[in-house]
């Protein structure tokens, strides 16, 4: 493989402004992404364009870094706000692409070049998972499938020349990075209950047939039912609820037991009320109804408990695909960071007060950088946090 014999002829960091400028060109195309795959949008047509009014932006208003400072952060077109993310994304990109030269270029280019391609996709899933709660599947999926077959081209993913050893190690690590993430997602479900999603003032909030939906997001029932006795519970304020329409009568007119059919379907209205929405049971104070029978229930709600959902399957994916770049070992070293990260963070925020305890926090930001603390050298700190955590431990079990 053309590794660093050829560059070395060019100093070490002319190749590190290099990897910085494409890391910026690349950034550019991520913010791209992040704006497009959570609202199902195609990547690569049509060409950038200004959200607000639709201009397109020609190429020389299209530099990464500069285009965001020079219009001041608005559209050239509309003067339209543009969001700070953009800079941030492709400064951020950048720096990390030359960062991992830096860490791993003296040893070979393939694996430089791999970790951008696995910074990337950090990237895209943080930011959305951010803004959205979600991981796509295409990342998530698409990284397991990816990190396996780049596992079988290229051994040095895993630090080893075997191909055998390789494909093992990235086989393991989707199981372990999958199955663990699995298990602590269902058992933290058992363990916590519930949790108060943090709801603004009078939010509207619709139970429709198959989803809960706020302003800001749609969570299907199917996240928020693990278990027959989770309960939605809602304090709210006008509430208004719709009855499906009796069935149509199908048959001829001569048949005998024709229903009255109503012109619209038949509605309650409240103006404030407690509502426990189950899988099997809808209670409006103390009056009950099937959900099946029920369209939907629109409403203005001051308090909302969930049953705790400690992390979404995104994150599994998410995790097991990082397991196939970088097998088990590196899962263990990530969750072990992330979970420290998330913590203090965690923590910190509820001291400023910026955050409620059960909040619901994206925990996928937290494993890419797990994940970038592995790549840029976790490797080598990994024996020495068993060290560590042997040193801790071992005058409590010495007999
Ligand atoms: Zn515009």
């Amino acid at each position: 493989m053309p590794d660093t014999e050829y560059f070395d002829a060019i100093p070490f960091h002319f190749w590190t402004v290099t990897f910085f400028i494409f890391g910026c060109i690349v950034g550019s195309f991520l913010n791209v992404c992040i704006y497009r795959l959570p609202r199902g949008e195609n990547i690569i047509f049509p060409p950038s364009h200004c959200p607000h009014c639709n201009y397109h932006i020609p190429w020389y208003l299209n530099i990464p870094l500069f285009t965001w400072v020079f219009l001041r952060g608005r559209c050239a077109h509309c003067r339209a706000p543009i969001t700070v993310r953009y800079f941030i994304v492709e400064l951020l990109t950048g720096s990390l692409f030359a960062l991992s030269w830096l860490c791993v270029g003296n040893s070979s280019l393939t694996l430089a070049l791999i970790y951008c391609l696995v910074i990337g996709a950090l990237i895209v899933s943080s930011f959305i998972d951010l803004e959205h709660f979600v991981i796509p599947d295409s990342i998530t999926l698409g990284g397991i499938g990816v990190g396996f077959v780049l596992s079988f081209f290229f051994p040095q993913i895993h630090w080893t020349d075997s191909l055998k050893l390789s494909m093992q190690e990235s086989f393991l690590g989707i199981l372990v990075g999958g199955g663990i993430l699995y298990a602590i997602s269902r058992l933290g479900k058992l363990a916590f209950g519930r949790y108060r999603y943090k709801i603004k003032a009078d939010e509207k909030i619709i139970l429709s047939e198959e989803a809960l939906e706020t302003p800001s997001e749609k969570i299907p029932y199917s996240e928020i039912f693990y278990r027959p006795t989770d309960r939605i519970i809602i304090q709210a304020a006008s509430v208004e609820l719709t009855l499906i329409n009796a069935p149509q009568p199908q048959e001829p007119a001569d048949t005998e037991a024709t229903e009255p059919t109503s012109p619209a379907s038949p509605s309650y209205q409240w103006e404030s009320a407690r509502i426990e929405l189950s899988p099997t049971q809808l209670k409006v104070d103390s009056q009950t109804w099937d959900p099946s029978e029920v369209r939907k229930v629109e409403l203005n709600a001051h308090k909302l408990t969930l049953p705790r959902e400690v992390m979404g399957l995104g994150d599994v994916k998410f995790m097991a695909a990082i397991g196939a770049f970088f097998g088990w070992k590196a899962v263990i070293f990530i969750l072990f960071a992330s979970s420290l990260l998330g913590s203090l963070v965690g923590l910190t925020l509820v001291a400023l007060r910026k955050h409620e305890l059960s909040a619901r926090i994206p925990y996928g930001p937290y494993l890419a950088l797990g994940t970038l603390l592995w790549m840029m050298g976790g490797y080598y700190w990994y024996p020495s946090l068993f060290e560590l955590v042997n040193q801790i431990l071992s005058p409590f079990f010495q007999s």
